[in-house]
């Protein structure tokens, strides 16, 4: 898959995309269960390209680190599928769009504790509790494995390190305020598909969801994703497994906004409530955009835009 001939540069494309996208009013919502992401001003914008031969192209608030939420779910889920026994994963949870938000909790009572994938917060937390099972700190696992892909040398400490860190703060304030996290663990534990104490799994998926990076680490940790599973230091994955990571992005990345996203973008995408989106283009590179404030559905309202307006310049899509 190539650009198409007539787009423009990429560095220049980016910064035209930053002037065009980067909300000038407030607008959209922030999760009221994370205290901390009200605090960060409405107009941050930043992203970044990695591209498959190497290079970064960045562009406003990339350097910024932000919390990168839900997008953690797809590092947990190569970690967990990396750790061996996927079908023993693959029993526990679907690989089927939900249609419904990301946290409901009335679909999993519905279809008896199985998740209907991995990427809404039931899901996630089945596949935090099969990697406890190998690491009780799962949080410091993905971490570790996130700062491994994006070229860092060891996790940062939250002091400005400009290295992925565990926002420890903001994951205490989403702590408090995890009712409803809580209430999915317990129903996972209740029909038997949670072997570690609901609180633990629910300790260490926010932890993980806490984890802050910048829009230029992130591309560059997600690289093995459009590399056929090649990541920065070897084999992550192998090509048929990064490929069906790939598949449930699409599907499954955006919660009840897939459909959406799949129509505007065209490629396979995760988002958190962060406001950061992470595309893969196969072969090519891997993009991410941040911008705090969120649509209806909890994905980033300018950072959808600016995907649809960069990947129809581009011709980057899958289709
Ligand atoms: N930590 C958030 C939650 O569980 C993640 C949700 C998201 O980013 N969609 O509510």
């Amino acid at each position: 898959m190539t650009t198409t001939l007539d787009a423009p540069p990429l560095g220049p494309l980016l910064d035209d995309i930053v002037r065009t996208h980067r909300p000038r009013q407030e607008g959209g919502h922030t999760p009221a269960n994370i205290p901390f992401l009200s605090t960060i001003p409405y107009d941050r914008f930043g992203i970044a390209v990695a591209t498959t031969s190497g290079d970064v192209f960045s562009s406003g608030d990339a350097g910024v680190a932000f919390s990168i939420q839900s997008i953690s779910k797809v590092f947990t889920l190569a970690l967990a599928l990396q750790g061996g026994n996927p079908e023993a994963l693959w029993q526990r949870v679907l690989r089927e769009p939900s249609g419904t938000s990301f946290n409901s909790l009335v679909q999993l009572e519905a279809e008896l504790g199985i998740p209907r994938n991995p990427f809404i917060n039931a899901g996630a937390l089945v596949v935090t509790d099969h990697l406890m099972q190998v690491t009780s700190d799962a949080a410091a696992q993905v971490l570790r494995f996130l700062t491994e892909q994006a070229g860092a040398a060891e996790p940062g400490s939250g002091s400005g390190s400009g290295t992925p860190y565990i926002d420890e703060a903001a994951a205490a304030g989403e702590l408090a305020r995890s009712s409803r996290n809580l209430a999915l663990a317990h129903f996972l534990k209740d029909f038997g598909n949670l072997a570690a104490p609901a609180e633990s799994v629910v300790e260490n998926y926010v932890r993980q969801c806490s984890i802050m990076m910048t829009c230029s680490d992130l591309a560059r940790a997600a690289l093995f994703l459009a590399r056929d599973g090649q990541g920065s230091r070897g084999a992550v994955l192998s090509r048929s497994q990064a490929k069906r990571i790939g598949s449930i992005m699409l599907t499954c990345g955006m919660y009840d906004a897939a459909g959406e996203f799949a129509y505007r973008v065209g490629l396979p995408g995760k988002s958190g409530v962060g406001g950061g989106i992470l595309v893969v283009v196969p072969g090519v590179c891997t993009i991410c955009v941040w911008s705090p404030r969120l649509d209806a559905k909890g994905n980033s309202l300018a950072g959808t835009a600016a995907l649809a307006d960069l990947c129809e310049q581009t011709g980057w899509s899958v289709f």
